[in-house]
């Protein structure tokens, strides 16, 4: 019989009763250390006083009023992204996916009402995720998650990443503009080279396109600048946030320039819950913590002494990691064994991390890590990596 839950994930059988800072203790009592922090989402760990102070008081406060009324804590918000980033106008909604819909008809919009309407098509590149609404699952283009769910929304052109002849190629009478991850999470920890996305932009301004950017995943401080993209030096038209954004409460967010923000106008595009005064209060903590002076540099320097910790592990442990990929606290490790072994080793040892494509495990602790906590971490990876060498050991003499 059915699961009461739908069964739309092969779920690890570990429930959660709590957590503090980086660590979360299950029914049984274990304590794990949470490297994967919800999919790069708790992005200032477990119960952290300001999050959960502003959730608890805003709650008493009031939760929603809806978007036909004004919101005082969203307008707030809007300006502070405003202020950090490259956008003129930000628009609010519940979800990765929801805001990656409302990027692209962003751009649609933008074109039709500039005198370009059959401009609807998009180039993006193998091995995205977008998400899993119709057109965001047009948008990343996997076979196997769109199999079964009938005609493909169109306008969605695939091509390989970092290859900017590919791009130039792909471009047609009916492209409007480009929609890339600065760095692919699902994907595998997949970056651009800071060079293609210089050269994605040149392209853009050479043509008339939309320079669109998926920052769901690596924005938000994840990379230790607020958005990705910032290590490239070149700016996008239109950008997608959310995941790390409140912090764990749901919420997306489209950042994007005045010339395209501009033609959403009344009555075109919407979003119940989008922006409501709960989740502008989480929002608003985490700003308040990842924007204080030093909090993102000091991401950028545990990431890089992390990093420097997996790449000796790669080294000391080739049969079971062959390579360390990222930057900042969105890190992976590409396994020589399936990771599905690497995973479940890994949670042995008390270390919870996520699967990615390309055999990867990602490495995404709460943007709040020690580092003692990394050490922690390195800690358990070695110990698994041993256990795991044996066991390749033990098949490659079988095998021969
Ligand atoms: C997770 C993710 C999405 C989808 O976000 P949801 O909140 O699951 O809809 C979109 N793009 C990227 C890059 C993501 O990592």
């Amino acid at each position: 019989m059915i699961a009461a839950l739908m069964p739309t994930y092969s779920r690890a059988p570990i429930a959660f009763e709590r957590g503090e800072g980086v660590w979360l203790w299950s029914d049984q009592g274990r304590r794990y250390l949470d490297f994967g922090s919800g999919v790069a989402t708790s992005s200032l760990g477990h119960n952290h006083p300001q999050l959960v102070g502003a959730i608890t008081a805003q709650a008493a406060r009031v939760i929603h009023v809806s978007n036909v009324f004004r919101i005082p804590e969203a307008e707030r918000l809007a300006q502070r992204l405003v202020d950090a980033s490259f956008a003129d106008s930000v628009f609010f909604c519940n979800s990765g996916a929801e805001a990656n819909e409302g990027l692209i008809k962003i751009v649609r919009k933008a074109m039709a009402e500039t005198g370009r309407p059959e401009r609807y098509r998009l180039i993006c590149f193998e091995g995205a995720f977008h998400g899993r609404t119709l057109a965001t699952l047009a948008a990343t283009g996997n076979a196997k998650y769109l199999a079964g769910f009938g005609p493909v929304v169109d306008g969605f052109d695939h091509v390989p990443l970092n290859d900017i002849e590919a791009v130039r190629a792909a471009i047609g009478p009916q492209t409007a503009g480009i929609l890339v991850e600065p760095i692919q999470g699902e994907g595998g920890i997949r970056a651009c080279t800071p060079a293609f996305l210089k050269a994605l932009r040149a392209l853009c301004d050479e043509h008339g396109l939309i320079l669109a950017m998926d920052e769901v995943q690596c924005g938000m401080g994840r990379t230790g600048r607020l958005f990705a993209h910032e290590w490239a030096g070149v700016a996008p038209d239109v950008a997608s946030a959310a995941k790390g954004i409140a912090g764990g409460f749901p919420m997306g967010a489209i950042l994007a320039r005045e010339s395209l923000a501009k033609h959403l106008t009344p009555g075109s595009h919407g979003s119940t819950f989008g922006g409501n005064p709960l989740a502008c209060a989480a929002a608003h903590a985490v700003l308040d913590v990842i924007l204080s002076p030093g909090f993102l540099d000091d991401v950028v320097r545990k990431g890089a002494r992390l990093k420097a910790g997996l790449e000796a592990l790669v080294q000391k442990f080739p049969t079971v990691f062959t390579e360390a990929r990222g930057q900042g606290l969105l890190l992976g490790l590409k396994c020589a064994l399936p990771q599905a072994e690497v995973q479940e080793a890994l949670i042995q040892e008390g270390l919870l991390v996520i699967n990615a494509a390309e055999n990867v495990v990602r490495l995404m602790p709460p943007l709040i890590v020690s580092d003692a906590e990394c050490d922690a971490a390195l800690d358990m990876l070695r110990a698994a990596a041993a256990r795991l060498h044996k066991t390749a050991n033990k098949r490659a003499v079988a095998a021969a």
